[in-house]
């Protein structure tokens, strides 16, 4: 991508990110809430690295990857970008959680106590404390990765034994909501998880709790009235991935 080619993107993902500021507001105050709550999470899998350059440039700095090896390429071609904080969105393999911890930021994705247990060895060698979500299975998808509502003892002991890891910062909880043409009808996915959190916030109120990851290009301002503190956005902001 020339010079000229950064900037295009970096103009349509400014537009993008002006429609998508309104839109959370929107949200927000139809919510009664403070649209500073909310950030954007840039979701910039399948596309190059410049786009990631052109996602910063227009001033967006948390930027969501769902793939180690993907991340891994990337970065490496963005050495001297400054500022960004990675999220790793997409599931993670157990033998990937050591690579995971050079690349990432804060994982939304923790989906097993095991998982949690690995990555947290694996921080305490990397002297890191890790920012961590965990994933919950809202919808009961067999394709879906995530703690499950039906088996919530299998949840609390995960949530007993990451409180007890000293290398890992449990900040929330993180969704992906079935794919459905109404977001309407994902509302009570995204409410769901809300009340599962405030649950969880009284039985276990050591942990901050801050964060509900949830809301993706599709349904995002419903997520936000639903009480999402970090939205997850892909096409929103740089239009139809590259196949
Ligand atoms: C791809 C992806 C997104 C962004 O999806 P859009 O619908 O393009 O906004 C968000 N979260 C996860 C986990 C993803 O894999």
């Amino acid at each position: 991508m020339g010079e000229r080619g950064l900037d295009l993107w970096i103009s349509r993902v400014s537009g993008c990110l002006r429609e998508v500021q309104q839109a959370i507001a929107s949200a927000a105050q139809r919510a009664g809430r403070d649209p500073a709550e909310v950030t954007v999470v840039a979701v910039t899998k399948s596309f190059p690295a410049e786009v990631v350059r052109a996602a910063v440039a227009a001033g967006l700095s948390h930027i969501g990857e769902n793939r180690v090896q993907e991340a891994r390429d990337k970065r490496s071609q963005l050495g001297d970008l400054q500022g960004v904080t990675w999220h790793l969105v997409g599931h993670l393999q157990k033998n990937k959680a050591g690579t995971a911890l050079l690349l990432f930021d804060i994982i939304h994705s923790v989906d097993s106590l095991e998982l949690a247990q690995i990555l947290a060895r694996r921080a305490d060698a990397a002297g890191r404390v890790v920012p961590v979500l965990l994933e919950v299975n809202v919808g009961g998808e067999a394709t879906k990765f995530g703690f499950r509502l039906d088996d919530l003892s299998s949840l609390y002991r995960a949530v007993e034994a990451i409180l007890s890891l000293p290398q890992l910062r449990l900040e929330g909880l993180m969704t992906v909501a079935p794919i459905c043409r109404d977001p309407e009808e994902v509302r009570p996915v995204f409410r769901q998880l809300r009340q599962l959190r405030d649950g969880l916030r009284e039985r276990y109120p050591e942990a901050p709790w801050r964060h509900l990851s949830m809301g993706m290009t599709d349904d995002y301002p419903v997520a936000v009235e639903e009480g999402a503190t970090l939205v997850r956005l892909g096409r929103a902001l740089f239009g139809q991935r590259p196949s």
